[in-house]
């Protein structure tokens, strides 16, 4: 009997070719196992019907951990038979471009961390063993096919012995691009901040116990390095907030274990399956009553970004300590990529850290941790980067054409649109200057090249200032691309519409900013869209809020809450000048804004979801100053928790309009008679109620069925619980994201199935 199987999924890169050669071998059938083209393996068997048939069994019963089949396509063939073996083709580069899979980074499996322990392994207390199931991959790759000499690894040539195990087809490490060995692999070093070599037998170690005494260093990982420090220690963690010049903003921490984790923090199951998964990401976790780490580590916050080590480097580090977790934050500068050369780190970082950790094996690719947090049993990406990308979202149905979305602003990324495959890049960051629209540039190409995709349209913003807009309308004027700028918030709906294979949402996008249809300054939309269509219907929004002053408005929050509520009535004089400390220039700056108030012209208005909190926050003195993106929010969210609907204010429409300044108003009167909790938590349920109702007014006058919420303002929590709670007690269907960020990492994405699946 001859069989042809196509198997497509993610196959390639995951040691699946070996997997099949070992389970032909076994059940005594010839034939091959090739990669093809479109990110599938292609097979063929020859041998008795029985014994296929237990191959097959093998093949969904067996397979390698990182493996994901989709579909098994199964031809039988005439013919004689034409093999006398089983044999692996090797990949050629026809069979490995257009639309291939590139798999992401894959943290240590647990047979390399058993080797890694075992002092009879030749690979015993190698920093950088890997194997077939784990090691980088994404930011290794600078081309394809995926073979030693297109990575980073080629710089190092295998030893006789990893030579051997790599031409084993049983061995664990056949083909794997990334196999290394003390004798012929990378290496890992400790300098000083100036770059002098640190003599010592064991770098790792070494640099654990220098952690552990205060000192700050620069760690050099898969994707770029990141800064550590105690996360017990103050003196070190005032530095680091000094030099990195971020006040509050959390730092993200690596703990040793799973067990060290649950001495600061509540584990729950699906956030332990998810710490603990391949990818590794860095998770939000409620910080436990045992807390005892420094507050100074995420101040202000019921939550602490807590992730695993994911390399042998990493769980050296914690060998001869006592230290539950360390500080693990990425290494930027201000509004700059993730550093990842050795050179660029000395100069960037040596001013601000004690030592470095290095190794000797270039990054390809930055890529940045992913960030994700759980709300009930439901993932939900912060950011979705080392670990997934540039792994594919699959979608429903073909996209109409190749598309190249460039995103936002803020937490950016860029997405390539394939058939039924959108890869959505790694985080690029904030495109506010040269040096991350250059690293936007880069890996916008560096995908574009991975998957073969000849774009034919370019998605942008309609904002038409921002960085990625002109980039667009560059590349459409220089490559000859159709141009589409799609709005943000239809964008956000796009998004979810495409992960969930919907043709049509209503759907409740709420974040920060976005620029409206008519230039407005948008953020508490609720948008009814058509997967086929570029144009969508504004159902409803937030009552419109003066942004008192623009752009400082959104970093000190105090300017909203005296424009709204001298919107809503209340004489604000004494209020504001009492409060003036919370004012960068306190009370000449109150009188300032007491005047503008009275004159009233010129103010820009604002229907923002992210404002209205942030406002919210500022009245409540939770917190006075947006010193990094989402603060007031999350810190509003962070004391909300705890707190009940005690206000039970029934949510006022005028027409398609929430009334916020109502809301607003009853916060105030009842400052100080109802505890912060309470109020906090009674301004989302009133929003919560608000938005859930004009949405299913708006689906229910539309006959549709799918209800949605995305944008940045998604990841509450307490929002998302309650709008879900509403929407299907209504009987409709309710969808958030858990594939791609409901935030602006996600706009990318919601541009690219605008772009592609509309009729132009
Ligand atoms: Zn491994
Ligand atoms: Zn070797
Ligand atoms: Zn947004």
């Amino acid at each position: 009997m001859r069989v042809k199987l196509k198997v497509t999924g993610i196959v390639q890169g995951v040691g699946f070719r070996p997997f099949i050669y070992r389970m032909a071998v076994r059940n005594g059938l010839a034939g091959y196992v090739r990669n093809r083209g479109d990110a599938g393996v292609e097979v063929l068997l020859e041998g008795e019907e029985e014994r296929i048939q237990s191959f097959m069994r093998d093949l969904i019963e067996k397979k390698p951990p990182l493996a994901q089949i989709e579909k098994i396509n199964h031809i039988e063939l005439s013919g004689k038979n034409e093999y006398q073996h089983f044999i692996i083709f090797q990949s050629s580069q026809e069979a490995e471009t257009s639309g291939s899979i590139i798999p992401p980074d894959i943290a240590i499996c647990n047979q390399c961390l058993k080797e890694l322990r075992d002092p009879k392994d030749p690979r015993f207390e190698y920093f950088f063993i890997t194997c077939t199931d784990c090691g980088p991959r994404f930011t290794i790759i600078e081309r394809l096919p995926y073979d030693r000499e297109n990575t980073t690894m080629r710089e190092f040539p295998l030893c006789g012995f990893c030579q051997k195990e790599y031409e084993d087809p049983s061995n664990r490490r056949f083909h794997a691009q990334t196999v290394a060995c003390p004798t012929c692999g990378p290496k890992a070093y400790l300098t000083t901040n100036m770059g002098e070599l640190v003599q010592t037998k064991d770098p790792m170690r070494m640099a654990g116990k220098l952690l552990s005494e205060g000192n700050i260093f620069a760690v050099k990982g898969y994707g770029g390095f990141h800064i550590a420090s105690s996360t017990v220690l103050e003196q070190p963690l005032l530095r680091l907030r000094t030099t990195k010049h971020r006040q509050e903003k959390p730092f993200a921490i690596m703990a040793k274990s799973l067990q060290a984790a649950e001495t600061f923090a509540e584990v729950g199951l699906r956030e332990r399956e998810i710490l603990t998964s391949s990818a590794r990401p860095i998770v939000l976790l409620n910080k436990s009553p045992t807390y005892n780490l420094s507050p100074i580590v995420a101040p202000h916050l019921h939550n602490v970004g807590v992730m695993l080590p994911y390399t042998g480097l990493h769980y050296m580090l914690f060998d001869q300590v006592a230290d539950t977790a360390f500080v693990m934050t990425s290494a930027n500068p201000a509004n700059q990529p993730i550093v990842k050369d050795n050179k660029a780190a000395l100069k960037i970082l040596g001013g601000s850290v004690d030592y470095f950790l290095f190794h000797n094996r270039e990054i390809a690719q930055r890529c940045d941790d992913s960030v994700m947090r759980v709300h009930g049993n439901r993932q939900v990406f912060l950011r979705r980067s080392r670990g997934f990308a540039p792994a594919p979202i699959r979608l429903k149905q073909k996209s109409k054409r190749c598309v190249v979305g460039l995103g936002g602003e803020l937490n950016n990324t860029s997405c390539v649109l394939l058939e039924d495959k959108a890869f959505i890049s790694q985080h690029i960051g904030d495109v506010e200057n040269i040096e991350t629209r250059s690293f936007l540039q880069e890996a916008t190409s560096h995908l574009q090249r991975l998957t073969n995709c000849q774009a034919e349209t370019v998605a942008c913003d309609l904002h038409p200032k921002f960085n990625t807009t002109l980039l667009a309308k560059e590349m459409a004027q220089t490559d000859g691309l159709g141009l589409v700028q799609v709005q943000h918030h239809h964008a956000h709906a796009a998004a979810l519409m495409a992960e969930h294979g919907l043709d049509d949402v209503v759907a409740v996008v709420c974040d920060g900013y976005g620029y409206g249809s008519e230039g407005g300054a948008w953020g508490g939309e609720i948008l009814h869209c058509n997967l086929e269509s570029t144009e969508f219907t504004r159902l409803g929004h937030l009552e419109a809020q003066p942004l008192l002053g623009g752009d400082l408005a959104s970093r000190y929050p105090m300017r909203l809450v005296a424009g709204m509520l001298q919107k809503a009535g209340v004489n604000v004089e004494d209020w504001l000048i009492q409060n003036s400390e919370h004012l960068p220039y306190g009370e000449i700056e109150a009188k300032l804004i007491l005047q503008q108030l009275k004159v009233g012209k010129g103010t820009v208005e604002t229907t923002s979801c992210g404002r209205f909190l942030d406002a919210i926050a500022a009245v409540l003195g939770v917190c006075f100053e947006r010193s990094y993106e989402g603060e007031p929010a999350m810190k509003l969210e962070s004391i909300a928790l705890a707190g009940k609907d005690i206000l039970e204010i029934q949510p006022q429409l005028k027409g398609d309009i929430l009334d916020t300044s109502r809301l607003m108003r009853l916060v105030f009167d009842n400052l100080g008679r109802v505890s912060a909790a309470d109020l906090a938590y009674s301004a989302h349920a009133y929003l919560a109620k608000g938005l859930a109702a004009m949405a299913i007014q708006g689906a229910n006058a539309k006959n549709i069925k799918n209800l949605g919420f995305s944008g940045g303002a998604a990841g509450n929590q307490i929002l998302a619980q309650l709008i879900r709670e509403i929407v299907e007690a209504a009987g409709l269907r309710f969808f958030v994201h858990e594939a791609v960020p409901a935030g602006d990492g996600g706009v990318s994405f919601g541009q690219a199935v605008v772009a592609g699946f509309s009729k132009l």
